[in-house]
């Protein structure tokens, strides 16, 4: 099973895409992202739900 996100999931004008095997993996890579292309320092807990609402398990 692998977990992918998808930016624009939680309504950013975005194509980014990320993929790992657990959850766990993924949440750092978000987190990169957010900081590295959105200026996002802080996931917030509110930011934190749309995020995990929006990765899906394949
Ligand atoms: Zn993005």
């Amino acid at each position: 099973m692998s977990y992918s996100f998808r930016c624009k999931d939680i309504g950013m004008n975005c194509g980014f895409e990320a993929r790992a095997d657990k959850q766990e993996e993924l949440m750092p890579v978000i987190q990169a992202h957010a900081k590295g292309s959105h200026g996002i320092n802080e996931i917030t807990p509110d930011l934190m739900n749309k995020v995990k609402a929006a990765v899906k398990k394949a």
